[in-house]
């Protein structure tokens, strides 16, 4: 296992980009970013050599990357991510919420894709030092943010099965709108009954392009039923529910239980992990726990089941509303709107967020200018 955990000082050489985008077109980017389409002046990158550790960590102009195209990301896919957000507070500030679990799980990933560990304070200060270059990016106002990506992958040049003794990690960064073009308005989705996601002791619970790769047929086949996401189950009976392509589950009940699914290929979201905590603070009963597609299905249709409601970084919670199978379907919002319990949970978190609730537990960091 190629994992270098000690950290050298973090040290990054930083090379200004010459024509950087002017205040007003940046102003008419901010103004309406749309979502991963435009991205800030600059990136964040560094290299991994088993011999070096990771080196030559540097902020330079965003732009292509020059790969040789025997690079062995683009064959063999050893490749992972992560996603968070900064936010811009009402008094200017510029915070992270919990980069420290991104780090950690970036980590995991990286160890289940044979990849190096990057130290959990050069993630951070990674993020620290874009953030210091291209503050300016991140826009204010409604439920705007400036969209962190970091990456890595194997980035030697050769063709062959095993690991790479070359690993890059990347910094991009994209300002950000709401996720969903329709706001707030209940999902609907399809029922993945030919496909999985994620089987157990596959690569479910790595945060990998590859997995996001293998979602796109399923996500087309929802298209084709007018549904906009797909649910995916396990890979062993087809019956216990997982999560949608990028998003986690969560279930209320009419007795004011939340559940969320347990299962070892589900991805460990950090907007689910924090909701169990906000959700007990606001009184809720939260337990984590396998749930079969019978007890969604006849759960929503007898009205043991209240609302319905999926939620990650990008789009941090987000109403259930039809869910379709081949043979009928049910919803969990039919009057098109987020659910009390789901707008409340909503609410809570996207204030911690902006800075306009408190932050009784230190989840938020602050960075940028
Ligand atoms: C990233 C991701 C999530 C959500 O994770 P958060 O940390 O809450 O943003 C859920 N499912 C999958 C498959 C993901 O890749």
């Amino acid at each position: 296992m190629p994992a270098v955990t000690t950290a050298k000082p973090f040290q990054p050489r930083i090379e200004r980009r010459t024509d950087p985008v002017s205040e007003a077109d940046r102003d008419a980017i901010l103004n309406a970013p749309g979502f991963g389409q435009h991205f800030t002046d600059h990136m964040f990158l560094a290299e991994w050599t088993p011999e070096a550790g990771w080196h030559d960590e540097r902020i330079v102009p965003y732009g292509p990357l020059a790969l040789d195209p025997a690079t062995a990301a683009l064959h063999y896919a050893q490749e992972i991510f992560e996603g968070l957000k900064a936010y811009r507070h009402e008094n200017g500030s510029v915070w992270v919420f919990r980069p420290e679990q991104n780090a950690a799980r970036f980590q995991r990933s990286a160890a289940r894709m044979m990849l190096p560990e990057l130290p959990i304070d050069w993630f951070i200060e990674s993020i620290d030092a874009l953030l210091s270059v291209d503050g300016a990016w991140v826009p204010g106002g409604g439920e705007k943010a400036l969209y962190l990506r970091p990456f890595m992958f194997g980035s030697e040049s050769f063709l062959g099965v095993r690991s790479a003794r070359k690993a890059t990690y990347a910094v991009i960064a994209s300002p950000v709108g709401g996720y969903f073009d329709a706001g707030v308005k209940p999902v609907s989705l399809w029922l993945a009954e030919n496909y999985t996601r994620a089987s157990a002791g596959g690569t479910g619970a790595a945060k990998c392009g590859g997995n996001y790769a293998a979602s796109l047929l399923p996500l087309a086949e929802a298209a084709q039923h007018g549904c906009e996401q797909v649910v995916f189950l396990d890979a062993t009976e087809h019956r216990m529910v997982e999560e949608l392509g990028g998003m986690n589950l969560y279930f209320v009940y009419d007795d004011g239980q939340l559940v969320t699914p347990a299962s070892d290929s589900i991805l460990d979201g950090i907007i689910k992990k924090s909701l169990r905590d906000v959700a007990a603070d606001l009184g809720y009963n939260v337990t984590e726990r396998p749930i079969a597609i019978e007890e969604w299905t006849e759960g929503v249709a007898a009205g043991r089941i209240t609302e319905v409601f999926a939620c990650g970084t990008a789009a941090v919670i987000t109403p259930i509303g039809r869910l379709v199978w081949s043979g009928g379907e049910v919803n969990s919002a039919a009057d098109g709107q987020a659910g009390p319990v789901t707008a409340t949970l909503r609410r809570a978190l996207v204030d911690l967020q902006y800075g306009r609730a408190q932050d009784t537990r230190g989840w938020m960091h602050r960075t940028g200018r």
